[in-house]
C-alpha cells in the first residue's frame, strides 16, 4: 500500500495480506492459534513477535490485523486495535490508561453506555469525572485542570446531534497534557478529520457504518503506535474483548464500500431533513447539515457534511410520537444506526431509558424525540413514507 493513495484506494487495498494461495478476496483466518516450527520459535515469539507473526487470536489474528491496518490507513493514525464491540473500544480507550485519582472531563451528551462507563464504572474505581456541556468551550476551559488526564466526547452527540469542536477542545486539553479521546461514530470514518484537528485517540463502533449492513458487532481504537501497543494492547489482550476473525472480515469488506454508502446516506439525510423542516406536526428537525443548526459552520469545517442521522421532535409527546413511529412503513423500529436499512429509534424509552427524567430533559431527550438513521433506500420513498406517517401522528 502507498501512503500517497487517496482514501477510496486505501479502503479497497489497504492492509491486504495474501496467503500462499494469492486469493483476491481477503481470507478469513478462523483460527484461535498458530503453530510454531520449533520450541525455540515459540519462545522467541512470546518474547517479541513481529508484524506478521501471531500467537493467539486474543492478541491478534491476520484477518483482524488486515481490518486494523485498513482502518488506520483511512483514519491516518499509526496503529489500531480492533475490539468485540464499540463499547469494548470505548472501555478499552478509557480504562487502559486511567487509574484511581485521575481526573477526566467529558461531554455530558453521550450514548447511554458511554455515560455509564464515565458516571458509574470510572467513578467506582476512583477516577474523578467532570461532565460539561460539550458545545460550550467556556465549560471545557473551566473544567480542564492542570491534573486532567483525559478528555472524552462524541464528535457529534447521540441523539441530539450537537457537534463538538474537536480542534478547540483538543487545544485546551493539550495545554495541560491531557489525552483527547473522541468517539467518532456519527462523523463516520468517511467524514473524519479528527487526527488533523488534534484528537489523539479515535474510537468507532464498527457495528454502525463500517459494517453498514447490520450483521456484526465490532469496534476499533485508533491512535499512535505507542498508545495502541503500549497502553491499549496490554489491557485488551489480557481482558479479552478481541474482535472475532469472522467479524473482522465483515468489517474489512464493509470498508471497501463505506465511502459510497455513507456519501449516499448523507445526501439522503440532508434531503429528508430539508423536506421535514417546518412540518406542522414537528417542533424541531435537528440535522447538523441544516443551515439553522447551531453548529452548522463547525459541521462544514469539521466534517464537510451533516452525517447520516437526523432527529425530529414530534408535537404531542410520546403518544403522538408512537403513532408516527408505528405508521412508518419503510424504516424499521430498531436501535442500530448507519445501516443500509433506515432505522427509527425512540431514545427516551430505549437507548436512554435508564436515565433519570431530569437528566433526559437536560439532554433534550424528550418524549417526542425520534432519531432517524438514513439508509440506502430511495430518498423520495423515505420522504413520502415519513410524510404519511406524520399525517397519522
Ligand atoms: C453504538 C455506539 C456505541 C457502542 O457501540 P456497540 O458496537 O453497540 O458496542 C458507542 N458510541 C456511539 C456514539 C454509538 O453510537
Amino acid at each position: 500500500m502507498s501512503d500517497s493513495w487517496n482514501k477510496r484506494t486505501k479502503l479497497v487495498h489497504g492492509g491486504t495480506r495474501r496467503s500462499q494461495y494469492n486469493e483476491v478476496s481477503e481470507a478469513i483466518f478462523l483460527t484461535q492459534g498458530f503453530v510454531y516450527d520449533t520450541a525455540e520459535q515459540a519462545e522467541q515469539r512470546f518474547l517479541k513477535s513481529g508484524d506478521d507473526e501471531f500467537i493467539y487470536a486474543r492478541y491478534g489474528n491476520p484477518t483482524v490485523a488486515m481490518f486494523e491496518n485498513r482502518i488506520a490507513a483511512l483514519e491516518g493514525t499509526e496503529d489500531a486495535f480492533a475490539t468485540a464491540s464499540g463499547m469494548a473500544a470505548v472501555n478499552g480507550a478509557l480504562m487502559s490508561g486511567l487509574k484511581a485519582g485521575d481526573h477526566v472531563v467529558a461531554a455530558k451528551a453521550l450514548f447511554g453506555s458511554c455515560l455509564y462507563i464515565l458516571e458509574d464504572i470510572l467513578v467506582r474505581f476512583g477516577v474523578e469525572v467532570t461532565l460539561v456541556d460539550g458545545t460550550d468551550l467556556d465549560e471545557w476551559r473551566d473544567a480542564i485542570r492542570e491534573d486532567t488526564k483525559l478528555v472524552f466526547f462524541e464528535s457529534v452527540s447521540n441523539p441530539t446531534l450537537e457537534v463538538i469542536d474537536i480542534k478547540s477542545v483538543s487545544e485546551l486539553a493539550h495545554a495541560v497534557g491531557a489525552l483527547v479521546v473522541v468517539d467518532n461514530v456519527f462523523s463516520t470514518p468517511v467524514y473524519s478529520r479528527a487526527v488533523e484537528l488534534g484528537a489523539d485517540v479515535i474510537v468507532y463502533s464498527a457495528t454502525k457504518h463500517i459494517d453498514g449492513q447490520g450483521r456484526a458487532l465490532g469496534g476499533v481504537i485508533l491512535g499512535s503506535k505507542e498508545f495502541i501497543r503500549g497502553t491499549v494492547e496490554p489491557y485488551l489482550k489480557h481482558t479479552g474483548a478481541a474482535m472475532s476473525p469472522f467479524s473482522a472480515w465483515i468489517m474489512l469488506k464493509g470498508l471497501e464500500t463505506i465511502d459510497l454508502r455513507v456519501r449516499a446516506q448523507a445526501e439522503s439525510a440532508l434531503k429528508i431533513a430539508e423536506a421535514l423542516q417546518g412540518h406542522p406536526k414537528l417542533d424541531r428537525v435537528i440535522f447538523p447539515g441544516l443551515k439553522d443548526h447551531a453548529q452548522y459552520d463547525l459541521t462544514v469545517a469539521q466534517m464537510e457534511k451533516g452525517g447520516t442521522v437526523l432527529s425530529v421532535e414530534v408535537k404531542g409527546g410520546q403518544e403522538a410520537c408512537f403513532r408516527f413511529l408505528n405508521a412508518i412503513q419503510i424504516a424499521v423500529i430498531s436501535n442500530n444506526l448507519g445501516d443500509a436499512k433506515s432505522i427509527a429509534t425512540h431514545p427516551a424509552t430505549t437507548t436512554h431509558q435508564r436515565l433519570p427524567a431530569e437528566q433526559k430533559v437536560d439532554l433534550g431527550i424528550t418524549p417526542g424525540l425520534v432519531r432517524f438513521s438514513v439508509g440506502l433506500e430511495d430518498a423520495d420513498d423515505l420522504i413520502a413514507d415519513l410524510m404519511q406517517a406524520l399525517d397519522q401522528a
